[in-house]
């Protein structure tokens, strides 16, 4: 690897809200303890090292394909000003594996800020409107339930999106936001055991809906969904509550960089069958009420 490899060093860590919200979604989950140590350089450095060491294991199963290696493991740090010491100099090569890379994951959700206060900022009385769903864990049978709980997941999320952007006349529609889903393989603890434990066996992946949305104020809310938890309607948001909450609700899979290596090649090729299903931006945030992400 040597000398192709790039070695950044920290100018200062981005302060703009948008920065803060991808920061505290990847790298909380990631290295909490590094993290409220507040030492960034520590931060910055423990992400480049997990994220080259699992691309190498990603180009092994095949999901990175081996000419594209070099740009994932250099992939530009986000939300961090750095400085290039050694390695090729240039500021903008992003390799777009955003499912998974922890900078690209980091602009996303950072887009997703500036798109969701962009449009509170434009309607009336915005408020933040957030709603959760989890799947249950699946134990101990592969990625064999994945698919069919990704199918399930994706009717149910498009399901909660058309009641809630049933359109711009009807009171208490939505008039935007962003949804995601995420599939997390479990996080394997230093003695080889999985960190959660499950009654049937060993936690393989565990799925993670989120959609948030932006609702007009006064309106009431409409559109609840049976298992999705009730929504929650949080108020026109002060910048640091809005971060907050945000970086709380798109918090990075962390078992993708540091849960099962293998488990995760696996998970990551399962979800590559549901292009674009990631993450999207919804209603007016596209100029139409669409629905579609
Ligand atoms: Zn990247």
């Amino acid at each position: 690897m040597g000398d192709k490899l790039r070695k950044f060093e920290l100018i200062e860590p981005v302060m703009a809200p948008d920065a803060r919200a991808a920061r505290m979604a990847v790298a909380t989950p990631l290295f909490p303890k590094e993290v409220f140590a507040g030492d960034w350089d520590v931060v910055l450095q423990a992400i480049l090292t997990a994220w080259r060491a699992r691309v190498w294991v990603l180009v092994s199963k095949g999901y990175i394909p081996v000419k594209y290696r070099w740009v994932a493991a250099n992939c530009t740090p986000a939300t961090f000003l750095t400085r290039v010491v050694s390695g090729v100099q240039r500021d903008d090569w992003f390799c777009h594996y955003r499912d998974v890379c922890p900078w690209c994951y980091m602009r996303w959700v950072s887009g997703a800020h500036r798109s969701i206060g962009e449009l509170t900022g434009r309607t009336e009385g915005g408020r933040l409107l957030r709603m959760m769903r989890t799947v249950n864990l699946s134990y101990g049978a592969g990625t064999a339930g994945l698919t069919g709980a990704l199918d399930a997941l994706q009717r149910e999320a498009r399901m909660a999106l058309r009641a809630n952007l049933a359109g711009p006349t009807l009171p208490g529609a939505a008039v935007g936001g962003v949804w995601a889903v995420m599939v997390d393989p479990a996080v394997v603890r230093k003695d080889g055991k999985a960190a959660t434990k499950g009654t049937k066996g060993t936690p393989f992946w565990r799925l993670r809906a989120r959609v948030m949305l932006v609702v007009p104020g006064g309106d009431p809310v409409v559109g609840t969904l049976r298992n999705w938890d009730p929504p929650q309607v949080l108020g026109a948001p002060g910048s640091e509550e809005f971060t907050e909450v945000l970086a709380g609700h798109f918090r990075y899979p962390a078992g993708l960089v540091r849960g099962n290596p293998a488990r995760a090649a696996e998970c990551l090729q399962v979800r590559k069958e549901y292009p674009g299903y990631l993450a999207g931006t919804v209603g007016r945030l596209r100029g139409a009420a669409t629905g579609e992400g």
